[in-house]
């Protein structure tokens, strides 16, 4: 038997938040591009997503890449029953139409929904395992915010995740991928994944892997890592999912040890236990905010954080609360904040640029938080080019925002608004429409903590907005139905890590 082989590549990536207003569809992977075979290679090899990674690994190690599909669509409500299904049938049928396969690499967001399955992603493991049997190498990659499922690492050969928050590592996620699914082919041991969890979810804000308490916990991991233990994952999970099977899991992929895994696993949740009031986030009201960022005297601006509407944690982006506080503002400012509104954007477009125009903007998509409000302004510029994301999350990865206009207030505030949401977590976002940000006194990010590598250097502090939402940090204001009792901080009390272990 030859011993160069075929490894199929499928990355199939999206983020559910179950509090999110509408459902997610096929249509909002096709309009960021859905790219089949061939074309993945073409489009995606440079860019730092996972599959630029593993292709680039696989042929490294002397196998042969088999591109099947990529798509990936932002963060959004559950999957439409119907749209998943023709997703996995795209795929299905790309499959098939590639001759004979090895192995596979599978690379899934992990925190994807759909109406029928609240695990959809370990769905998708389970169809290609009955297909390919038991000794069939499937190596899965996540988001570090997946929510690990017993079905999914069940039906799995090995299951791991990114390292890092915000996201920088995700080619190299793919290169360990593969490196892994090549131990799988070459090795006698039987390489396997172990699961942990303890059910306790921490705000998005508070997650970054290269600070106090991540970092601690990154730390005790690599240190287990050696021998059979080949590789260990932290997944904090992202926290607007009313899911059960919700908290931190921790993977441990090993070659013939689960004693030393499972031992691994037990001894890295515990030490989240002990560092879990570490965990801290402070949170700022709009007026607070505001004033302090005008007074700023650094030569960067301030950043505005609404993680409570952020687009790439399933929020629609279209909350105007802090537009409508900045565009009303008595003071004079230089800032850039943004909206998603597809039927103010329609309108601006029937004015020239230069000319004054009155909007009702805001709420347009979830009418839970706030009501439309009026803004008037100078149309600046308009578009509908898409935004290649130039820092070091997804460098390169091409992001549709639809058609967008920016209007300039008289106050000095400006407002992009968008057909869908912008990449703000990514300073491309605004300088593609033509903002300076070092001129700016505020800029507005919808993102919970990705915006920090983007914006690395280009900001002297950042607040997060004490808002409501679909993906605000205030957990307890969000209403979960379907999770495990208890779970924390949901139940009330004093519990003992025992307790909280999902077994
Ligand atoms: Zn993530």
């Amino acid at each position: 038997m030859s011993s160069r082989k075929r490894v199929a590549i499928v990355s199939v990536i999206q983020e559910t938040n179950t509090f999110a207003a509408s459902t997610s569809t096929f249509e909002d992977f096709v309009s960021q591009g859905l790219w089949l075979g061939e074309e993945i290679s073409a489009l995606g090899m440079g860019l730092n997503i996972e599959i630029s990674g593993s292709i680039a690994e696989i042929e490294l190690l002397g196998h042969e890449a088999v591109p099947i599909v990529r798509a990936w669509a932002m963060s959004g409500g559950i999957l439409a029953a119907n749209d998943f299904d023709k997703l996995l049938a795209i795929t299905v049928q790309q499959l098939d139409s590639s001759g004979h396969i090895d192995g596979m690499i599978l690379h899934l967001h992990g925190a994807l929904v759909s109406e029928i399955d609240v695990q959809a992603d370990a769905g998708i493991v389970e169809y290609f395992r009955e297909q390919f049997g038991a000794n069939f190498p499937i190596v899965v990659t996540h988001d570090l915010h997946a929510n690990l499922s017993k079905r999914l690492v069940h039906a799995a050969t090995a299951v791991i995740g990114f390292r890092t928050y915000p996201h920088i590592d995700q080619a190299e996620t793919g290169i360990r991928a593969a490196q892994i699914l090549n131990k799988c082919f070459r090795e006698i041991a039987e390489i396997s994944t172990v699961l942990k969890k303890l059910r306790v979810v921490i705000p998005a804000e508070a997650q970054a892997t290269s600070e106090h308490p991540m970092a601690e916990i990154r730390a005790l991991a690599d240190s287990f890592v050696r021998d059979d233990i080949l590789d260990i994952s932290l997944f904090p999970v992202q926290p607007w999912l009313d899911v059960p099977e919700l908290g931190f899991g921790i993977t441990v992929t090993h070659r013939g040890s689960i004693l030393k895994a499972e031992r691994a696993a037990s001894l890295i949740l515990q030490k989240f236990w002990e560092l879990l009031p570490d965990f801290q986030l402070e949170m700022f009201s709009m007026d607070n905010a505001v004033t302090t960022a005008l007074i700023n005297h650094g030569s960067w601006p301030i950043i505005l954080v609404q993680s409570s509407d952020s687009p790439t944690s399933g929020s629609t982006g279209d909350d105007g609360n802090l537009v409508q506080y900045l565009t009303n503002y008595p003071q004079p400012m230089k800032a850039i904040t943004t909206l998603v509104d597809g039927a103010a954007v329609k309108r601006s477009k029937a004015h020239g640029i230069g000319e004054e125009i009155s909007l009702t903007i805001g709420f347009s998509l979830d009418r839970r938080w706030g009501e439309p409000f009026k803004i008037t302004g100078i149309i600046k510029a308009y578009g509908d080019s898409p935004v290649t994301l130039e820092g070091p999350v997804m460098t390169g990865q091409i992001i549709s925002m639809g058609s967008w206009v920016r209007i300039a207030i008289v106050n000095g505030c400006q407002i992009l608004i968008t057909e869908r949401p912008a990449p703000t977590f990514d300073p491309s976002a605004y300088h593609h429409v033509g903002v300076s940000l070092k001129d700016q006194q505020i800029v507005h990010v919808r993102s919970a903590l990705l915006f920090k590598s983007g914006y690395e250097g280009f900001y002297e502090k950042y607040f997060v907005l004490d808002l409501a939402g679909p993906s605000t940090a205030n957990l307890k204001a969000l209403h979960f139905q379907n999770i495990k009792h208890p779970t924390i901080p949901f139940d009330e009390g004093t519990f003992a890590f025992e307790e909280l272990i999902d077994e």
